[in-house]
């Protein structure tokens, strides 16, 4: 049995059942929400984030993995309370999300930097996973870091390489936000495998908004999964053009490779609107409109479970179980290291 921690405590990896595995609760700025956020009614947003999470789990998912992570406006007493009033699992993450540089609290910390020091992030992300985040008693299950247009600037390279530490230390699986456009999943995909990282661990994020069919092949012959993560967001590619590259994808033989998400969120004061940009950008665009879709376009039935189901179950058991005989073979059992 592998045990995953859960905002309201651990479950067992059989019960995660069917999974969204790139969403969100809320995100936002929060210095921008404590200074100029007068219009934010806390207990309402509460209330309608948990009538969202009820009704994706009344469509049939699951569990949700909730990728927000510092630089995107984690708080999770505030998501604590949202899953006290559903059933829907929900995961939360560690990590930090740049497309630049560092955040501020890490930027003269560091080996060669003001306060030359060991890198605080490694340890910050590992103790989440391990401990908690903060006194909630919360334990993130997911590592989670970014790179998009800018490339690999040293800002990014530098949360990559303490995402990925923190992956070895503790066997959290990792999911990257990546820029298709630049091909920015083979870079991370480098990087974590240069720290010693299993690319099984990792779920690609935001491959669903390309089609370009041989990049995705090259990032799965590598063992990750691909993240098909933002139906309903109707940048860069029509809703036909993502299921049409899913189809094909399984037509390569990457049926296990391949997740399905949306990449919504039930708040932000990113921009103006507070939910989202498009209309059909909503938690239930994957189960109302991209599996029958699917289907209709000869996708079996058992192909939409290994999706939903099979591939984000075996994203956290395969990490899990890879740590754990990692560390009895540099740990024998007779002591002797
Ligand atoms: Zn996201």
């Amino acid at each position: 049995m592998t045990i995953i921690q859960t905002v309201t405590g651990p479950i067992d990896a059989d019960s995660l059942g069917r999974v969204l595995i790139h969403e969100h609760v809320f995100t936002g700025d929060i210095e921008h929400l404590l200074n100029h956020g007068r219009d934010f009614d806390e207990d309402a947003e509460i209330a309608r984030a948990a009538a969202k999470m009820n009704a994706i789990k009344a469509s049939g998912i699951d569990t949700i993995i909730d990728l927000t992570v510092l630089g995107l406006g984690r708080y999770v007493p505030r998501i604590r309370k949202v899953a006290e009033l559903t059933d829907l699992n929900i995961i939360v993450s560690t990590g930090c999300y740049t497309l630049d540089v560092v955040p501020m609290p890490f930027q003269m910390v560091g080996p060669g930097l003001l306060f030359d020091e060991e890198d605080p992030m490694p340890g910050l992300f590992a103790g989440d996973i391990e401990h908690g985040i903060m006194d909630t008693g919360i334990r993130a299950a997911e590592v989670k870091c970014a790179i998009d247009a800018a490339g690999l600037t040293p800002g990014v390279e530098r949360v990559m390489r303490a995402v990925a530490k923190a992956n070895v230390r503790t066997g959290a699986p990792i999911t990257v936000h990546t820029n298709p456009a630049n091909g920015s999943g083979l870079i991370a995909q480098n990087v974590f495998a240069e720290e010693g990282v299993d690319l099984r661990d990792v779920i690609i994020g935001h491959l669903g908004d390309t089609m370009d069919l041989d990049y995705l092949t090259a990032l799965a012959e590598r063992g990750s999964i691909l993240g098909m993560d933002r139906f309903g967001i109707a940048f860069s590619l029509s809703f036909e053009q993502r299921i049409a590259t899913i189809v094909a994808m399984i037509e390569r033989g990457f049926v296990e490779h391949l997740a399905l998400s949306h990449d919504c969120y039930c708040w932000t004061n990113f921009h103006p609107g507070g939910v989202a940009r498009f209309h059909e950008h909503q938690y239930s665009a994957v189960t109302d409109h991209v599996v029958p879709a699917l289907r209709a376009a000869g996708v079996s039935q058992s192909a939409i479970d290994i999706m939903l189901i099979g591939n984000p179950h075996r994203h956290f058991v395969g990490a899990a179980s890879r740590f754990a005989a990692r560390n009895r073979s540099t740990h024998p059992a007779d002591g002797v290291v």
